[in-house]
């Protein structure tokens, strides 16, 4: 104590003692510029306080300026991209409306070649199966054989897509009749 009372005198710049310099080195640093409102309820906090005191919320320390200028600059990019993003999902239907189809495209519809073609829906459908097995067998025409074995299954192949057509177009004709009678 005495060593401390004489040091105080000799340098009275200095702390009286290396324990309260050490203190006031560590302590300084660690008060942090703490937010001035509750981020839950936006009430402003008491000077000091550690808690909000409408919520009970913690506060949290302040974000620094650099901090806060990347955060709002962050959002208003969110924002805008929120933003442009809504407008072209809205412009979307209208967009849609714009787009007119050609007149010939309706005679692609289901109906109009039922009406065209005459048949009942069972046989068209058969009859639309009956054409892919068709176009199958003609497809095989595409395979190239190097030697006799691939030939013949290349045939083996077309004479099956040719029965499956067949197949379909008979079941077209067995349901036609039958849907006819039907009606009759
Ligand atoms: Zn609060």
């Amino acid at each position: 104590m005495a060593e401390v009372v004489h040091e105080t005198q000799q340098d009275f710049w200095r702390p009286p003692s290396t324990l309260a310099a050490e203190e006031v080195v560590v302590v300084r640093p660690e008060i942090p510029t703490m937010a001035e409102a509750c981020p839950r309820c936006g009430s402003e906090f008491l000077l000091g306080s550690r808690f909000c005191h409408s919520c009970g919320g913690r506060r949290p320390e302040a974000l620094s300026a650099t901090a806060r200028a990347d955060a709002a600059e962050i959002a208003t990019l969110w924002e805008n991209a929120i933003a442009r993003m809504r407008s072209g999902v809205m412009s979307l239907p209208k967009l849609w409306e714009k787009v007119s189809f050609p007149a010939w495209l309706r005679y692609l519809h289901f109906h109009e070649i039922k009406r065209w073609v005459g048949l009942p829906t069972a046989s068209l459908i058969a009859f639309v199966i009956g054409l892919g097995c068709v176009a199958g067998a003609l497809l095989v025409g595409l395979l190239t054989a190097r030697n006799l074995v691939d030939w013949q299954a290349i045939q083996f192949y077309r004479a099956e897509w040719l029965l499956a057509a067949t197949a379909c177009f008979v079941a077209g004709i067995l349901l036609k009749k039958s849907s006819s009678r039907d009606s009759e």
